[in-house]
């Protein structure tokens, strides 16, 4: 005999959360009425529920974005589109490397390549361990020269970056 036909139907009670066989009018627990209609209710908001993308799956867009968004930033660059200092010393073609590389793995990330979400991983860490080392060696120099605020507010703020995006891409990402 198959077993998915003994196993008893349940469902749950809106107030109390019990379980409660399918054909359950009233609430053996704590006695509220079970219409069919408050049953359907409660079934369509745990569908819901269900597929109602999670912080971490919305986070894991955004930062993918952010890179890709700064890659274009970076290209635009590279061929004087945005006037810069770079452009004019010759460092176009380094932008221009350096935002391909970006466009692809932002993109990539966005289409969960598993590529992308390694290399992504992979740049976290570095950066986390290079910004923590940048702003340490910021802190010890605190007193021996003219602190550079708007430096240091930069650094935690990349460090604070890429721990957020390690985070999403190691709950989100199939790496
Ligand atoms: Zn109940």
């Amino acid at each position: 005999m198959p077993r998915a036909s003994t196993a008893p139907r349940t469902i749950e009670c809106p107030k109390c959360h019990q379980q409660l066989p399918q054909w359950a009018q009233q609430c053996q627990f704590c006695k509220t009425q079970l219409f069919p209609g408050a049953v359907r209710n409660i079934n369509e908001a745990t569908y819901a529920a269900r597929n109602k993308p999670t912080w971490t799956e919305v986070a894991y867009i955004v930062v993918a974005a952010i890179v890709a968004l700064q890659g274009v930033f970076m290209l635009l660059e590279a061929f004087n589109v945005i006037p810069n200092l770079w452009y004019e010393i010759g460092g176009g073609t380094f932008f221009g490397i350096f935002g391909s590389i970006q466009v692809a793995l932002g993109v990539g990330m966005l289409c969960h390549q598993i590529w992308a979400q390694f290399l992504m991983k992979w740049i976290c860490v570095l950066s986390i361990l290079g910004g923590g080392f940048g702003f340490l060696r910021t802190l010890m120099t605190l007193g021996l020269r003219e602190p550079d605020y708007v430096g240091m507010v930069v650094q935690l703020f990349s460090f604070c970056f890429f721990c957020f995006a390690l985070y999403v891409i190691n709950t989100e990402a199939d790496v």
